[in-house]
Formats: structure tokens, C-alpha cells, sequence
């Protein structure tokens, strides 16, 4: 199954975060797919602060890879695999750890398609004339937790 929202601004996205948020847990994965300025790194943003604070800055993590919160009770890692090289990169950047201890978010997941879990929160982004559409679609436990969103955003 597949939820879809339309995100015609940033204050949408904003919401979107807000609702998924509370639904995160240890060990939690989410792909944020989506082309170049979909706002995956928005969302993510979004996603750090409600659950880190927010007072928290949050760039992207385009040349380090990955970026790594842990000043609320929740660890999150923030990953832009675009210019990962290999996938042995993935695990020298802690991906093992991640998945362990922390709740990962995933920019250019397509990178580590041979590492990623089966059991994660699918997020696509898509431009749609101006704003954008987000495509949640669970794999595993995700099938059924995504039950939880509302219909619409508020
Ligand atoms: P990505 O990480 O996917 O490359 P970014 O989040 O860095 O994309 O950039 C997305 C751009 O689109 C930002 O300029 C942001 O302000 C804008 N944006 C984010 N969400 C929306 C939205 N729902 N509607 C319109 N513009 C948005
Ligand atoms: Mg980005």
C-alpha cells in the first residue's frame, strides 16, 4: 500500500515530518528517494528537529556522507550516499552501527541497494509542478505501521 501527500509548500513538508516523527524507533530505516531539490534533505531537516530539538542545525551531509544526532534521547543518521563510491564505503561510514543503534535517513538509498534492509519506510519525493508529492510505501513491519499516519495533513 501506498500513502500519498501532496506537499504544496515547505510548511507541508514541515507537517509531514511532524506526523511521521512520533512513529520512529530504534532501528528504524527510511529511503528518501527523490531527484536532485526534491526536498529530501528538507524533510530530513524537518525529521531531526522534531525528534532532536530545534535548536538543532542540520546541514546536509552532501560531502561527509553522513551527519550523526544524538542530543535527544534518539540517535539519528543522516545520510547523502550521491557520491558514496563503493558499497564498503557504507559500512566504514557505521551503517552497521546505524542500523543497530540509531534511526537512519537515506539520501540516494539506490546507492546501497545491495545493503539495505527489507524491513524499511520507503519516501518518495516527486516534483509536481512547483511543490512536490510525497509516496510512502512500507516494506516489512512498515506495512502496517503506516497505518498510523492521517489521511490528510494538518
Ligand atoms: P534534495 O535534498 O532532495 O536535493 P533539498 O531539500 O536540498 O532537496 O531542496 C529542496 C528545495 O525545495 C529547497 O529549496 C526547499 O525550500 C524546497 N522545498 C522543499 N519542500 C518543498 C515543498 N513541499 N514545496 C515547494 N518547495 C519545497
Ligand atoms: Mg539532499
Amino acid at each position: 500500500m501506498t500513502i500519498t501527500y501532496d506537499l504544496p509548500d515547505e510548511t507541508a513538508t514541515l507537517a509531514l515530518a511532524r506526523a511521521l516523527a512520533p512513529l520512529l524507533e530504534q532501528g528504524d530505516v527510511i529511503a528518501l528517494r527523490g531527484d536532485l531539490g526534491a526536498g529530501k534533505t528538507t524533510l530530513a531537516r524537518y525529521l531531526i528537529n522534531a525528534l532532536e530539538g530545534p535548536e538543532e542545525e542540520v546541514p546536509s551531509p552532501t560531502f561527509t556522507l553522513v551527519q550523526i544526532y544524538r542530543r535527544g534521547e534518539l540517535e539519528l543518521w543522516h545520510f547523502d550516499l550521491y557520491r558514496l563510491e563503493s558499497l564498503d564505503e557504507v559500512w566504514e561510514l557505521g551503517f552497521e552501527e546505524a542500523l543497530a543503534e540509531g534511526i537512519s535517513l537515506i539520501e540516494w538509498p539506490e546507492r546501497i541497494a545491495g545493503a539495505m534492509p527489507a524491513e524499511h519506510l520507503d519516501l518518495h519525493l516527486l516534483h509536481a509542478e512547483g511543490a512536490r508529492r510525497a509516496e510512502l510505501t512500507g516494506f516489512g513491519d512498515w506495512k502496517q505501521r503506516l497505518a498510523a499516519l492521517p489521511k490528510e495533513l494538518s
